[in-house]
């Protein structure tokens, strides 16, 4: 018999770690770049781009292993063996003790793994997986089987797929967290510490804000660039106090001009703030942190007046 079958959540885990350790990459050069975008111009940043193709086009490979790991976990839901493409005639030959390793089978082609996915599963996936599906492995093919020099991988179009690819087949799981709980169960911090984890993830999302389009933000994050952001208290004087990284990752819940609440698409906490003038003359700030006596404009000290003390 067959043994050694693997589960969804055997997929699933490769899955979620091949998706993440294609971030990093991508997000390691965004970072690095945001870091030093105060002092270098238009052409430094285009030689960067140049020099970092290979990781990017190294990042697009694994991206699309990632997003079929998480394809085969929904076809094994149903059931691992369909996954399975040898016809019997053609099965490995059984170990001593009778028995035949799942591995040891030829799986599924990615090209058939959408068709195979949608026969058999209950939901079929989304047209805008299927589309960045599609696209990955176009581009994937195009840089394994040939050289070609004018490919240039996209840093944003590739971290758009890979929000798309999780947003589609894991739904239930926020990529923030997701991003949040690779990196403390790194190896790296296993071996140092995991303490400046959460300084990262703020630093890190702040860039991919910076870099994605209004469109995507909002469907990734539910985070609208086309509004006012406004500094996160807890990512910006709680998480960054030490950093002085200042996070303008939050928005008003509503867009009404009494509106107190604030939320944040990074650490998703919801804080209430009042709506008082900033008392900085230069500053034009009415949303105050109720809890830090803070303009979330500016990140100046909010001086209460007297009265109101
Ligand atoms: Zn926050
Ligand atoms: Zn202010």
């Amino acid at each position: 018999m067959i043994k050694d079958i693997p589960t969804k959540s055997d997929f699933d885990a490769i899955g979620c770690a091949l998706l993440d350790q294609s971030w990093d990459i991508v997000a390691v050069l965004l970072t690095q770049l945001q870091d030093a975008k105060d002092w270098i111009g238009v052409e430094e940043e285009d030689a960067y781009w140049r020099l970092s193709n290979t990781k990017l086009s190294t990042a697009l490979a694994i991206a699309h292993q990632g997003a079929e790991f998480l394809l085969k976990g929904r076809i094994a839901d149903v059931s691992p063996l369909l996954l399975i493409l040898n016809a019997p005639r053609d099965w490995p030959k059984p170990g001593p003790d009778g028995n035949i390793a799942f591995s040891q089978f030829r799986t599924v082609d990615a090209q058939d793994i959408v068709r195979l996915h949608d026969g058999c599963a209950a939901t079929p996936l989304d047209k805008d997986f299927s589309t960045s599906f599609e696209a990955l492995r176009i581009r994937r093919n195009s840089i394994m089987h040939s050289v070609n020099p004018d490919l240039r991988v996209n840093a944003a179009m590739l971290i758009d797929e890979i929000l798309t690819i999780y947003r589609s087949l894991m739904p239930a799981i926020r990529w923030v967290d997701a991003r949040r709980e690779a990196l403390s169960d790194s190896s790296a911090s296993h071996l140092w510490t995991a303490e400046g984890v959460e300084v990262s993830v703020v630093r890190e999302f702040n860039a991919i804000k910076d870099l994605l389009t209004s469109k995507s933000m909002l469907q990734n994050f539910g985070f609208d660039k086309k509004r006012r952001a406004y500094l996160c208290s807890n990512c910006t004087f709680s998480i960054c106090a030490d950093d002085g990284f200042q996070s303008r990752s939050a928005t008003l819940l509503t867009k009404s001009p009494t509106c107190e609440e604030l939320h944040c698409f990074i650490c998703n906490e919801t804080e209430s703030v009042e709506r008082n003038e900033c008392t900085d003359a230069d500053c034009n700030g009415n949303v105050i942190s109720t809890e830090w006596e803070k303009c979330l404009t500016c990140g100046g000290d909010y001086d209460r007046p007297d009265h109101q003390a």
